[in-house]
Formats: C-alpha cells, sequence, structure tokens
C-alpha cells in the first residue's frame, strides 16, 4: 500500500508543498517535516488524490501558529473547492495562508529562490504543472581567492562590489574583479508534473531541469487508458527526461493496477539513461547540486 500524493521540496528557505493528498498531515509527521517548514501550497489539479490533504495541513499551520504567510498556489477555476478544503471543518484560524490561483502560464512567484512558474497540462479537469528556476549565480573558487589572499569579509564585499584592491599600502594594489576569483554557476531548476496526458507544456517544464518529478500512471502496454484518461506511461516520461536533458528522473504516481513499481523504472530506463528514482513513502531524494 502506498499512500496518497504529498511532496515537500525543500529550496533555500522555502518549503513547497505539492498536491498535499489524504494522510499528507501524518506522512509529515513520520517524515520528520513541521507546519513551520510549509511556506506555499501548489495544487497541480482538484482530484481528490492531490488535495484532500489540504484542510489537514491548513489546519495545522494554526495549530501550530506558523508565523510567516503561507501562500497557496492552484487552477483558478477550482477557487470554490480550495474554500470547502480550507475551511472543512471548524478551527480558530491563525495563520496567514493567502491564496494565488494561478489564471494562466507564466509566473506565480519570485524572489530569492528564483521564479515559480505554471503551464496548463491535458487533463479531465484544469491542471498546471510547476516549474522553479533559480537565478544563475557566481562560484567562488578557493584557489584562486588564495592566490590573491582575499579572505574574510573582503570576500562578501567582493560579491557586493564586484571587484575590489588587494594588497596593503606599498604592495601595489591590484584590482581583482570577481571574474577572476569565481566560475559561473547555473541557477538548479526543478520541475513537478502530475496528471496529464503528453502535451507541448510537458516538454516546457522539464526543460533543462535537475530534477524532474512526474507522474507515471500507466506501463506502455496501457497507453491507449493512458491517453483517454489523461495520464502518462513511464515510457513517456522516460522520453521527456531524455529529450529535456532532465538530470534526476523521479516517477510517481503508479496505478493501483500494478503491483511491481519497479516495473516503471526498467520502463523508463529504456527511454532515458540517467538516473531514475522510483518514488517510495517518505522518501528523500536531493536534488542535484550545480
Ligand atoms: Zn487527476
Amino acid at each position: 500500500m502506498r499512500n496518497h500524493n504529498g511532496y515537500l521540496l525543500r529550496w533555500d528557505d522555502e518549503g513547497m508543498l505539492f498536491d498535499p493528498g489524504e494522510g499528507t498531515q501524518r506522512q509529515m509527521l513520520f517524515a520528520g517535516v513541521s507546519a513551520t517548514d510549509v511556506t506555499r501550497i501548489c495544487l497541480t489539479h482538484f482530484h481528490g488524490d492531490h488535495c484532500l490533504g489540504v484542510p489537514g495541513v491548513v489546519q495545522r499551520l494554526s495549530l501550530d501558529r506558523v508565523q510567516r504567510p503561507v501562500y497557496a498556489h492552484y487552477p483558478a477555476s477550482g477557487r470554490d473547492f480550495f474554500g470547502r478544503l480550507r475551511y472543512a471543518a471548524s478551527f480558530y484560524e491563525t495563520a496567514d495562508l493567502r491564496e494565488e490561483p494561478v489564471e494562466t502560464d507564466g509566473p506565480v512567484a519570485s524572489g530569492t529562490f528564483g521564479t515559480l512558474s505554471a503551464l496548463r497540462l491535458e487533463h479531465p479537469v484544469d491542471s498546471y504543472g510547476y516549474r522553479l528556476v533559480e537565478p544563475d549565480g557566481r562560484r567562488m573558487l578557493p584557489d584562486r581567492l588564495a592566490e590573491y589572499g582575499i579572505a574574510g569579509p573582503d570576500i562578501g564585499r567582493l560579491q557586493r562590489e564586484g571587484s575590489i584592491s588587494v594588497g596593503g599600502p606599498g604592495a601595489g594594489g591590484a584590482t581583482v574583479a570577481l571574474e577572476d576569483v569565481s566560475e559561473h554557476r547555473r541557477g538548479q531548476r526543478f520541475a513537478f508534473i502530475m496528471d496529464t496526458r503528453l502535451c507541448e507544456n510537458v516538454f516546457a517544464l522539464a526543460d533543462g531541469v535537475d530534477m524532474l518529478v512526474i507522474e507515471s500512471t500507466f506501463l506502455a502496454a496501457e497507453a491507449e487508458l493512458a491517453e483517454s484518461f489523461g495520464h502518462l506511461t513511464a515510457a513517456q516520461a522516460g522520453r521527456v527526461a531524455a529529450e529535456c536533458g532532465v538530470r534526476l528522473l523521479v516517477l510517481t504516481h503508479f496505478s493501483q493496477r500494478y503491483t511491481d513499481p519497479a516495473a516503471f523504472g526498467a520502463e523508463a530506463a529504456r527511454h532515458f539513461d540517467g538516473p531514475i528514482v522510483v518514488a517510495e513513502d517518505l522518501a528523500r531524494v536531493p536534488v542535484p547540486k550545480r
């Protein structure tokens, strides 16, 4: 038996909780995740296995006196559903939960963590996938810093100002630029793709991400079923990962008709030669570093 959906992405100071299905609050306890870790609730769509955990999580935010605002993103057409989930039972609301429904394709939030965008998917009900892109930055090179004798607070000053002069009075006072002691570092990228049939936006969301969490409800033998119900097969997920240059593929959301989740990994591996994780309850999967 597997629990319903529920995925927490830890990303700098953010804790983005995607698609909390029934039992998510309980799974959070088992995983050692506290309500104060959650900064955003992101729903792809309003089928029960992707949202029936909202009432418990929302009430827990108030019970635990979460101080900072928590944002909720979900397809705007499901506003009434979210309202009912949010107020499914009586509780004393203290948490500052701010609803920011997704009206159309594009950015839904940005900050020091980067930009979170949503793109419409193809499912019998409105469904959006999410993509998170951290801005590119620079990685300091310890060898070079040592070469120029830059240490301590000077490193921060160099990062802020772009260049500093080194060497004391009489030592020549050379100017060192940030580029001399650091290299370009591409920001990390993440995509979360749930219920959908294969469509253009699946590729747009997954393009060049370090980690792709994607549904694979069916195996290729049931490709017609997948298409008609608006779902993906493991083979399609593998092809998406290969075409999009994904670094780590995480498969999840398997139909109960199958008894062995390993079959999904094996099928995807016929199309994608990178690392594949077949998600299990309470598993922790690090986002590959840049
Ligand atoms: Zn669905």
